[in-house]
Parts: structure tokens; sequence; C-alpha cells
């Protein structure tokens, strides 16, 4: 099916097509120029952005995929999580291009099209080979371990953070040490100037009465905590601060990076061989992070499972993998939304469509 997939839920306007699992377009426009001047998107600002982006978004998808609207089969469009006011401008707009097209629509799970991303031929070569699929997703505001049952019916929770997502870590650490905004992208320059070693900061959750033993796993034997961390860099920067030193900036970036990457490669690897996981999809925003796919691809690899990594601009917020998820859908024969659903910001995993 040839699926148009929109999302709004923070500050990216996206607008993807897919044929199947074929990518065709894949368009973003961005406000966050707009929101670093505040340290953080603002949600007034973002949803403003969508009502301008919209159309030129969605036509410039059109035209790279040199269709018309009446060639669509379905559209998709995120219904949550995320900012109610962004969320609401793509689903608005999403329901007023199904009734004017008499196409179905589907209202899905943003969290769940950040893992769909990988079922594209471009991402992903071949998930046909894998017995029991898992994802790990590490985004802006989650951090996930999943066991994919069925992409679009049975998604398990396996493990997440009981604090701080990842990429609000980041966020975080970088306001600390003077990174900038986004946190993400600017730490993981930083870090490759840096000693990862200089620092050795905690790994939340590690400790052997949170981890238990595999016969009796303790209760955060697969979850993470970032507070603990991000307090712990603090505590660094303050000591400099206190003796009038400079910050050994890119030092602790390297080691925050580090202690982030170790700890979810290590939990993530651990929690997929326990649950006969033999591939997993890598999906959401610090999924960009350059340690990240290094370390992961590494222990994955000698623990003997496959890992699919999406490419970067595929890792952030976008409409394709929306699309994607949206064919998904489609080809499981699940049946589209009823046209009164809301949007949701606080949609959790378990739900896939609404
Ligand atoms: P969610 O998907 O949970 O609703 P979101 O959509 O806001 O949240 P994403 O767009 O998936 O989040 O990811 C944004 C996050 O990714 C930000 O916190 C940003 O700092 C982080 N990020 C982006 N690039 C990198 C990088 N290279 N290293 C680490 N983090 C990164
Ligand atoms: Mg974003
Ligand atoms: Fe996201």
């Amino acid at each position: 099916p040839i699926v148009v997939g929109i999302e709004t839920s923070c500050d990216e306007t996206g607008v993807g097509i897919v044929s199947g699992t074929k990518l065709l377009a894949h368009q973003v426009a961005s406000s966050m120029d707009d929101h670093v001047a505040f340290g953080g998107v603002i949600p007034e600002i973002a949803a403003r952005a969508h009502v301008t982006e919209f159309l030129p978004v969605l036509n410039a998808a059109l035209d790279e995929a040199q269709l018309d609207l009446a060639d669509i089969d379905a559209i998709a469009v995120t219904a949550g999580p995320g900012l109610a006011g962004a969320l609401m401008v793509g689903v608005a707009g999403a329901k007023a291009l199904a009734v004017a097209t008499g196409k179905p629509l589907y209202g899905i799970n943003h969290l769940i099209a950040h893992i769909g991303v990988g079922y594209l031929d471009d991402v992903a070569a071949d998930l046909g080979n894998s017995s029991q699929l898992g994802a790990l997703l590490v985004s802006g505001g989650h951090t996930e371990m999943l066991k994919i049952n069925s992409l679009t019916s049975d998604v398990e929770l396996l493990g997440s953070t009981i604090d701080d997502a990842a990429g609000e870590a980041y966020d975080k650490v970088a306001r600390l040490i003077g990174a900038g905004y986004p946190g993400g992208p600017a730490i993981d320059k930083m870090a490759k100037e840096g000693d990862p070693q200089a620092f050795r900061f905690p790994r939340g959750l590690s400790a052997p009465k949170n981890m238990g033993t595999p016969e009796t796993p303790g209760k955060d034997r697969y979850n993470w905590s970032f507070s603990g961390l991000k307090t712990a860099v603090s505590r660094a920067v303050e000591q400099y601060h206190l003796r009038d030193l400079p910050v050994p900036a890119n030092d602790i970036a390297a080691s925050f990076q580090e202690a982030v990457a170790d700890v979810i490669t290590k939990k993530t690897v651990l929690a997929a061989s326990e649950h006969g996981i033999d591939h997993i999809l890598l999906g959401g925003g610090v999924a960009a992070n350059s340690r990240l796919r290094q370390l992961l691809t590494e222990r994955t690899h000698a623990a003997g499972i496959g890992l699919t990594i999406p490419p970067l601009n595929l890792c952030t917020d976008n409409g394709a993998m929306v699309a994607a998820l949206g064919a998904q859908l489609v080809a499981d024969g699940v049946s589209p939304s009823d046209l009164q659903f809301s949007a949701d910001p606080t949609q959790h995993v378990g739900i896939v469509s609404v």
C-alpha cells in the first residue's frame, strides 16, 4: 500500500510516503532554531510552526514521490505521545485529508514508529531471518527495551528508565557544562575531544541488589536510572567552580557519554539474551549518538545478536517512520481509526494504533 505518514509530536513537521517497505519521500521542517534561545522546545511556538509547515511539507513530499493525493491508499498520523498542541495540528490536518480524500486514517504511536522505521528496505536488509525481534528505543522522552512479538499488535515492555530519559539526561548535562541546546549532538561532538576514562560516573541500577540473578531477577534488572548520573556530573562541575578552575568540559562530556552508552548497551544485551531476542532494532533520537551506535554494535556482535541502526535522519523525528508503521498496519489488516479519536499526549507503547 502507498501510505502518507504525518508527524507533528514535537518540533519537527514531518511527512513521509512509503509504498509497502519502500521509502518514496521523506520531508522534514524543524522549528528548532526558534526554540534554541529558550533552551527547550516551547509548545506554543512548535504548534504554530506545524500550522505553517503542514501543507508545504506535505506538498514537498508528494512532489518528491511524484504522486497526487488520489494515488494514496491510506494516511497515518502520530496520535501520541508528545506535546498536546503540536499533536493536535497533525491529527486535525490528517483527519481533514482523510475526509477530503475518503482514504482510511490510522492514528499511530510515535514510539512504535521510531521502531517501525527499521522495517523499511533501506534500513534493515532482512528482518525475516530473525526468530525473535527486540527493540531499544532511546529518545528525548523515553528509554525502553521492548520485545516485538508483533509490531502492529503485541509489543512487550521489558525495561525502561525509572526517572530521566537518555535524551533528557543529555540535554540536562549539556546545560551543566555549557554545551548549548539541543544537548545530544553538542555533547557527542565535545566527547570526541575528551577522555572517556577521566571521570568514573555511576551506572545507575547496576548493583547486585538491583540486578538479582538470572534465576531470581531483581525488579530493576532491565531498568535504567539517569538522575544519579546527572547529579554526579553536577557535583564534578561544582568542584571546579569552587576552586575557580576551568571545567574540563570535553572530559566530562566523554565520561558522561561513556557511562550512558555503557549501561544502556549492557542491559540491552542482557535483556535480549535472557528473552531469546536474536535481532535488535535501535530507534529514537539518541540512536544518533556515535558512541551508543559503536558500543551497541560491538556488544551485540559479541553476543551473536543482529542489529539494525537507522541512518541519522530517520532516527530523529520524521514522517517516514509514521508512514512505515502505517504500511505495516495496512498489511496486517488492522482496522483504521475511528475519525473521532483525539491526540493522546501520554500514550504508552502498549497502544500501537488507536
Ligand atoms: P519521544 O520520541 O520520546 O517522544 P522526542 O521525539 O522529543 O521524544 P527524539 O526526537 O526522538 O525525541 O530525540 C530527541 C533527543 O535526541 C534529544 O534529547 C536530543 O538531545 C537527542 N539526540 C539527538 N542527537 C543526539 C546525539 N548525537 N547524541 C545523543 N543524543 C542525541
Ligand atoms: Mg525534535
Ligand atoms: Fe521521537
